[in-house]
């Protein structure tokens, strides 16, 4: 035992010495490695130091401060560029990229220009029924576009006859006129109802006896069968309760020289779904459109000065008032109150967004909505509770609960 020990133990020191020797006996050979510089693509290493032998890499000649050495970046190519085919309104075109360095090549595609059109011209005008057309050509290729024109639609004079095109207007036959005084005492023109008249789509001519038919009477076809009625440019008025009951009645289109809509105009014309107001209409009753349940859409002429159209809804320009809503209707977000009545028995109306601009929620305005499931306040519970809400506003609505979003 005490030999075997004594045998490791010179192992150990023989090995230690050995190791100690080969320590001592490296000595670096240090030469300088030039830098080798980098390409477009792959990166290069700066000009150092380093030992022959083992590899290690110094900062110094002397092989004292052992470091790595610094690497440099690649350098970006350095194209020049060609266009070889020129892009046009619709193809594409190419560029040759050659790098000035290295020579790689890469090919760019240019985008199509697009036509750059010159402004519409008139090709074809118009006639009262027939569409005219009008053009426009690219100042690039010469590629023309065309689109139609609207018709013009009649001009009638005194007789009813168009002074254009001598079409004449023949007005439903029974319809009864009545004479209209002017201010200066004078005839200026009559109002018609219904009169013995079993047509039912009503043709109202703008003239009657060479004067304008201003003004439809009041009641005038309240409670008819009638399912249409068109009208002309002379039409002033529309008298109280003149269309009200008209349960057929699928339209109102009023002409853009309507200036006045009497109480109960339209009053329960249930089958109406859209509504169109002209640039002229400046007063409306509070139920001229009351409990329209079919209506899906309204528009007011956009030079219309009292009254707008935005959203679907009918609103009165100077306080920001919807007085009247439809199924499509999307309550702009400068609507101040929802008036009495707006939205009520709309039986069409699925949901409503009420801005946080309304502070006044009208009598009945969502009342006997059977299918308003869903309806959103876009303010706060708090918000919500400060906002004046009429009687019954909601009474016979489909939804539940109120939705905040705010
Ligand atoms: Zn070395
Ligand atoms: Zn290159
Ligand atoms: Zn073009
Ligand atoms: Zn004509």
């Amino acid at each position: 035992m005490t030999i075997r020990s004594t045998g490791y133990c010179l192992l150990a020191a023989a090995l230690l010495l050995l190791a100690g020797c080969g320590e001592a006996e490296h000595r670096h050979e240090i030469a300088y490695v030039p830098e080798v510089p980098p390409t477009c693509t792959e990166t290069g290493l700066a000009g150092h130091w380093a030992c022959k032998t083992c590899g290690e890499t110094f900062s110094d000649e002397n092989g004292e401060m052992p470091a790595d050495p610094e690497v440099l970046e690649p350098f970006d190519h350095n194209f020049v560029r060609e266009e070889v085919k020129r892009a046009a309104c619709e193809a594409e075109g190419l560029a040759l990229l050659t790098c000035l360095r290295c020579g790689e090549e890469e090919q760019e595609v240019l985008p199509a220009t697009g036509h750059l059109f010159g402004s519409w011209e008139c090709t074809s005008s118009p006639g009262c029924e027939t569409p005219g057309e009008e053009s426009r050509t690219c100042v690039y290729c010469s590629k023309a576009e065309t689109r139609p024109l609207a018709p013009a639609g009649h001009t009638y004079g005194k007789d009813n006859v168009c002074i254009r095109c001598t079409a004449e207007l023949l007005p439903s036959p029974g319809l009864a006129y009545a004479p209209i005084t002017g201010e200066d005492g004078n005839l200026a023109g009559y109002s018609v109802s219904i009169g013995t008249s079993s047509a039912t789509e009503i043709v109202i001519a703008p003239y009657y006896e060479g004067l304008p038919v201003l003004a439809v009477e009041k009641a005038g076809f309240q409670n008819s069968v009638i399912t249409a009625f068109t009208a002309y440019a002379t039409l002033e008025d529309v008298g109280e309760d003149a269309f009200r009951g008209c349960i057929f009645l699928a339209e109102i289109s009023l002409p853009n020289g309507v200036k006045t809509v009497g109480e109960g105009a339209f009053f329960g014309c249930s089958s109406v779904t859209s509504l169109t107001l002209g640039s002229s209409l400046e007063r409306i009753g509070s139920t001229s459109f009351f409990n329209l349940q079919s209506l899906k859409s309204i528009a007011v002429h956009e030079e219309n000065a009292c009254f707008s159209g935005e959203g679907g809804c009918l609103i009165e320009r100077a306080t920001g008032k919807l007085i009247l809503g439809s199924a499509a209707s999307t309550i702009p977000e400068t609507v101040t109150e929802i008036c009495d009545f707006a939205f009520y028995n709309n039986s069409g109306i699925q949901a409503a967004v009420i801005p946080q601009s309304v502070t006044r929620i009208g009598v009945g305005a969502f009342s006997g909505c059977t299918s308003l499931r869903e309806f959103t306040y876009k303010g706060s519970a708090e918000a919500w509770e400060q906002v004046e809400k009429g009687a019954s506003w909601r009474d016979h609505a489909a939804f539940t609960d109120v939705t905040f979003a705010g």
